[in-house]
């Protein structure tokens, strides 16, 4: 785990160190790449890191870092970043810092809070979107070194820091570093965010009642939302037989159904009536069911939903006419918002015949109603 030299802790002042090419313990800067400068022999460059990783993964040193390891690093990378740009001549305040998504984040916050001016008590660090702008691009580790060198070839002119080097750092080489913003999302998952959503509605997800809660409402989203892992024309899959020249509609009516609203991720439910004219191909019937089911188990608008069935029918069985109806009640109208409960809303689709002959669209509504 890295410290800084006791005599940087114990000071206020950064340590003055006379400008050299040298690299100092415990910097982690790249210089600006100058081809065939002094500055280039500080540049690990490609082959330095070819070979890196190799020492046997059984022996790999584990390094958890803590948000304090985080501000040390940043403490230490801030006093010499002071160091280089004074070597070189003005220090620019505020230094202005790009943030290599997403760790480098978290590096620029931490610099930030390094940087506070014991004068005025304001950071001297700015961070910014626009990497052409900046003085310094910073990220969390120089791992491959392959984003840095990216980021150096594109932007030849910034320095390059990061908080840990793996390439440079002996105490890093083939080592596991984790940051500790990785352990907040990482291994938790999505119950982590079920429980943020319990407290935003001030609840204490820590309560008996809720403890299994994110857990079990995980497990139901795969269920709910299971239509992301399925495919519409496998379910579709056809028999070229046993159609028997039928070309008259087919009708699947009353088929049930439970979606979300992509607005409000609350539940609509409703029927859909799915027909379709054949034209030598025919589907199991239970596959009407299952499609409407793949459609609806997704977040939706009842519209998308209505047109995916209708066009999925009409384009994968080749047939002559293909038509969807939905009547559903939104629980987004009927428990918040408007509050119109039992309100219905009514959405067709209709594609080839149903939609150009009059007589085949009449048929069609006929055979709903009765
Ligand atoms: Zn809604």
């Amino acid at each position: 785990m890295f410290l800084p030299n006791k005599t940087a802790e114990a000071g206020r002042k950064p340590p003055r160190r006379p400008p050299t090419n040298r690299p100092a313990p415990g910097a982690f800067i790249y210089f600006p790449f100058v081809a065939g400068g002094v500055k280039a022999s500080r540049d690990p460059g490609p082959a330095s890191f070819i070979d890196r990783g190799t020492g046997a993964m059984g022996q790999q040193v584990k390094h958890v870092l803590g948000w304090m390891d985080v501000y040390k690093l940043a403490g230490s990378v801030w006093r010499d970043l002071q160091c280089n740009f004074r070597s070189e001549g003005a220090f620019p305040c505020p230094l202005v810092v790009y943030p290599v998504p997403r760790g480098g984040i978290h590096a620029a916050q931490a610099l930030m809070a390094a940087s506070v001016s014991a004068k005025n008590g304001l950071p001297q660090v700015r961070i910014t979107n626009t990497p052409e702008l900046c003085h310094v691009i910073i990220d969390d580790i120089v791992d491959s070194g392959k984003t840095m060198l990216e980021h150096k070839h594109k932007y030849r002119n910034m320095w390059f820091v990061a908080l840990v080097d793996k390439i440079n750092d002996e105490r890093y080489k083939g080592a596991w570093v984790e940051f500790p913003w990785e352990t907040l999302v990482g291994e938790t998952g999505p119950q982590d965010n079920i429980r943020r959503i319990l407290e935003y509605i001030g609840e204490d997800p820590s309560r008996p009642g809720l403890l299994e809660t994110p857990d079990r409402v995980v497990k139901s989203y795969e269920e709910l939302f299971a239509g992301y892992r399925q495919s519409p024309i496998e379910i579709l899959k056809t028999f070229e037989d046993g159609a028997a020249g039928y070309d008259e509609i087919i009708l699947q009516k009353n088929i049930p159904f439970t979606s979300f609203c992509e607005h409000h991720m609350l539940q609509f439910e409703g029927l859909a009536h799915v027909a379709y004219i054949p034209d030598g191909r025919i589907v199991g019937l239970s596959k009407m069911g299952r499609l409407v089911d793949v459609f609806a188990k997704r977040l939706q608008v009842q519209e998308r939903l209505t047109t995916q069935i209708a066009e999925t029918m009409y384009l994968h069985l080749k047939a002559k006419a293909a038509a969807c109806i939905i009547e559903a009640e939104h629980s987004c109208m009927g428990c918040r918002g408007v509050r119109k409960k039992g309100s219905r809303t009514v959405t067709s689709c209709l594609r080839g015949a149903f939609l150009e002959r009059p007589e085949a669209r009449m048929e069609l509504m006929a055979l709903i109603r009765g």
